[in-house]
């Protein structure tokens, strides 16, 4: 057989070796998921040449198993970077992959529909359909059939935002575009919000100066009266306010705005109001942590990564609008090749992607295995995780700073030593992961319950790991 003539078999292997090889990557899954709380170390110690180098093995000119290649990427994987899918990592959102969000994403791969339009993929948009609309419920938002969608992440749902109230707003903006609109647009957030925000007025074409970062209050909150000022001043510049953000859960230090406070201000400025709630939205899970997220459900738009404290595989966002029609007016558009819509749902003129993977599945399985108590009892695990840190810090002679009743614990050595410092150390120990970050001006570390498998012994281990670094000469 010369080279390649056996891509058939590659491609779409008969039923024995298509068995052998998924019960090998099933094997592969299982022991990675079951090692999630194994004590070796969570920072991969591969240097980039010898990354590169086992990359190399893969020229491509001759085919190779598939179970060997498996073995040695998902080996690879596991020697490199940090273990963000660690129960130890204490990290950036990032989580422990739920077992049936893991199982979704492979179903979904296999069936592989395209979920441009509803008529191609019906089932599969009535169920990313169906699971939004509970989401929407816990959030007490309004659940309107195609009003909701699947994004890669916060980002593409951010952007998404601020495209619809682009359009909503200002009549010129769809056809004739910013050149078209007699003021300029502002965007309001807070200075702690993510600021993917830049990126975002960037590529909109508004400009990176039509950001504003507000001024945070002493809890590092979105400031009310400066929000009030610098809508002020814009308007008496002749600018126009066109979208406030309220940050729910900020990145540093998983802090609230006042969400209520913004809709007031924002509406009597006639700007649109969206509620970046990535991380934080999850709390909409539990009847105990919800209230923390008051106002939300009066919101135009809202962003919840199922990526996060969902723990949903990675690329799994979700963007919640008020009115469907408003998506509808920002993503319009007709062409000959794609089929009629029919029933007015075709998440390709509703939003941002055209080809469209189905990604709601993980979120949908990870609900219906845990049910609504399990999920609630997740996300409350991970807060008391986070209550009992900030409890086991101060005995420890750590200073907390951050006020959230989320479990993000932000955090300072009242002697002094240097954050930065403290980090680099843990982490090059290996045994957990944290990261330094500075919170209202202040340099500090943080830590977060990313993982639903954190227990208190953990926290112990944390704990260690930070005194050993505190003690280590030259902190
Ligand atoms: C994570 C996050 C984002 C960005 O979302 P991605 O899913 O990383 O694209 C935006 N805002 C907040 C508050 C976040 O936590």
């Amino acid at each position: 057989m010369t080279s390649g003539e056996d891509w058939r078999y590659a491609i779409a292997p008969p039923q024995d070796e298509r068995d052998r090889l998924l019960s090998h990557a099933a094997g592969l899954v299982s022991r990675r998921l079951g090692s999630l709380t194994d004590s070796g170390p969570l920072n991969g110690r591969l240097d980039r040449e010898t990354i590169r180098d086992r990359l190399s093995a893969f020229d491509f000119d001759e085919p190779v198993d598939l179970a060997e290649a498996a073995t040695e990427l998902a080996a690879l994987l596991g020697e490199s970077g940090v273990q963000s899918a660690h129960a130890r990592c204490f990290g950036l959102f990032n989580p422990t992959p739920a077992f049936p969000g893991v199982v979704a994403d492979m179903l979904a791969a296999a069936w592989n529909p395209q979920l441009a339009v509803w008529s191609h993929a019906s089932g599969a948009v009535e169920a990313e359909h169906h699971v939004l609309a509970y989401v929407a419920r816990r959030l007490e938002f309004p659940d309107e059939a195609g009003a909701s969608h699947f994004t890669t992440g916060g980002s593409e749902a951010n952007a998404t935002a601020l495209n619809v109230a682009l359009t909503r707003l200002f009549p010129g903006f769809a056809d004739q575009g910013l050149a078209a609109l007699p003021r300029r647009p502002r965007v309001y957030a807070s200075a702690e919000s993510h600021l993917a925000w830049l990126k975002i007025v960037h590529q909109a074409g508004l400009g990176r100066e039509a950001l504003r970062l507000v001024e945070v209050d002493g809890e590092g909150r979105l400031d009310l009266g400066a929000l009030d000022r610098a809508l002020a001043q814009d308007i008496a510049h002749g600018h126009a306010p066109a979208m406030v953000i309220a940050t729910a859960g900020t990145t540093n230090a998983g802090v609230l705005d006042p969400i209520e406070g913004v809709l007031a201000a924002a509406r009597s400025a006639g700007a649109h109001v969206h509620v970046d709630a990535a991380w934080a939205g999850a709390a909409a899970f539990s009847d105990r942590l919800r209230p923390c997220l008051k106002g939300i459900s009066q919101a135009d738009s809202i962003t919840v990564d199922a990526h996060k404290w969902l723990s949903a595989p990675m690329g799994a966002g979700m963007f919640f609008c008020r009115r469907k029609a408003w998506l509808a007016a920002a993503f319009r558009v007709s062409t000959d090749y794609m089929p009629q819509n029919a029933v007015g749902l075709d998440p390709y003129v509703l939003s941002q992607q055209w080809s469209r993977r189905l990604v709601g599945l993980r979120l949908l399985l990870i609900l219906t295995s845990l049910g609504r108590a399990g999920v609630a009892r997740q996300i409350e695990h991970q807060a008391a995780m986070g209550a009992l840190l900030k409890t086991k810090l101060a005995s420890a002679g750590w200073r907390v700073i951050n006020d959230s009743p989320l479990p993000v614990v932000c955090y300072v050595d009242p002697q002094g030593a240097d954050p930065s410092r403290i980090a680099q150390r843990v982490v090059d120990r290996g045994r957990v992961w944290i990261s330094p970050t500075r919170t209202q001006g202040v340099a500090c570390l943080r830590s977060c319950i990313t993982s639903f498998l954190v227990e208190p012994a953990d926290l112990d281990l944390l704990i260690a790991e930070l005194g050993a670094a505190r003690q280590a000469p030259g902190s």
